[in-house]
């Protein structure tokens, strides 16, 4: 099954943490809202996203299965 990145929008911020890890994943936009560009982890992008799950101070990141 994929693995996918899940965001909770209650808890996010907007502070674009992710965005620094991951900028070709997470892009905070002009009006501060966080988009998610392509939700999918692999096995290539699955240590960066755990990174951004580790750096989110909010702990909105969560990988789904
Ligand atoms: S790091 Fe967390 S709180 Fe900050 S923008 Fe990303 S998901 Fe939202």
């Amino acid at each position: 099954m994929t693995k996918k990145i899940e965001v909770d929008w209650g808890l996010c911020e907007s502070n674009g943490v992710c965005m620094g890890v991951m900028p070709e994943v997470f892009r905070l936009e002009d009006d501060d809202t966080l988009t998610v560009l392509q939700d999918e982890v692999t096995p290539e992008n699955e240590a960066l996203v755990l990174e951004a799950v580790r750096q989110c101070p909010r702990q909105a990141i969560s990988i789904s299965e």
